[in-house]
């Protein structure tokens, strides 16, 4: 407020101030509430997991777990058992960053303290970097998922692969401030048509991600959430995902990775998450996020 004005200026200067406020009041509940709402529910989901005591932790003295760069990537699943022979889950989600669906699961990754795997395609994390920021700093690993996600471009050659997933690298260790884990997954998998109609083309690029210390992942489950055509029913697709998780665990599957996308095209995805994780949980299952030296799970 401007103070060396006369009161009755500043008074009608207050009326007109609070005239243009009247008016702008409906427009700014209707953009700016549910803005401040979604950011608070994530401060306080942050806020709450960084100052809840941890349990234990996968980074210990002399482990061979690589270096994680913040303290909250050291938070860790809090139900994981001593028990080392429990069936690991490990979450991972494709084709990220989104507005909303990203940011809708890492609310529930948080209330549910689970650490999750977030396989993100470059272009997509130039255009929401704070919420690829936002994914790191809740503990979650980011691994690359290439820059383009364009097929043509990528299967090109094994040249024009590493090409683009080293470009990623590089975008994506901008926004981040660090470099993150060599950890790929080939976009549509190491069993994309591209790859099977050209089998040099998929060894040719073997041998260059062997060379750079590079680890891609695929999955040996899936939320089944690529669907077009029909919509699901709330907690149809985790049932189904929950019952292909128990049959290869009866079967003797320890380690079982799990395919599922970030993008706003799949609303289901976050909304089917809490069931996924509780059945998990009564399971007694843990989840884990995909390191270097996590186990194999490749197609090809
Ligand atoms: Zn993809």
């Amino acid at each position: 407020m401007d103070t060396t004005q006369p009161l009755p200026l500043r008074k009608r200067a207050h009326k007109r101030r609070r005239r243009r406020k009247h008016h702008l009041g409906p427009l700014i509940i209707l953009f700016f509430v549910p803005i401040v709402l979604v950011s608070a529910v994530v401060i306080a989901a942050l806020v709450l997991w960084s100052t809840t005591p941890v349990t234990s932790h996968p980074i210990l003295p002399g482990s061979s777990e690589p270096q994680i760069h913040n303290a909250l990537a050291l938070l860790t699943d809090p139900n994981v058992a001593e028990d080392s022979n429990a069936v690991r889950i490990y979450l991972t989600f494709d084709d990220g960053p989104s507005a909303t669906s990203t940011l809708a699961i890492l609310d529930i990754l948080a209330q549910y303290r689970v650490p999750a795997t977030f396989f993100v395609v470059g272009y997509l994390a130039e255009q929401l970097p704070d919420i690829v920021q936002l994914t790191d700093q809740s503990g979650h690993v980011i691994a690359n998922h290439s820059y383009s996600h364009d097929y043509e471009a990528v299967y090109a050659s094994a040249e024009a692969f590493m090409q683009d997933l080293e470009y990623n690298e590089q975008v994506l260790s901008g926004i981040l401030g660090h470099t993150p884990p060599r950890i790929l997954r080939f976009p549509a998998g190491s069993a994309a048509s591209q790859l099977d109609n050209d089998p040099a083309l998929r060894e040719a690029i073997k041998a260059m991600l062997a060379q750079g210390g590079w680890r891609y992942f695929d999955w040996n489950a899936s939320m089944g959430d690529s669907i077009s055509g029909w919509e699901p029913q709330l907690n149809e697709l985790g049932d189904a995902l929950v019952a292909s998780i128990d049959e290869q665990v009866a079967s003797g599957v320890t380690d079982i990775v799990v395919l599922a996308h970030d993008t706003d095209a799949k609303p289901w995805t976050p909304l089917d998450l809490p069931g996924v994780i509780e059945h998990c949980r009564q399971r007694g299952y843990v989840f884990k996020p995909l390191t270097l030296t996590s186990p194999a799970i490749e197609y090809r």
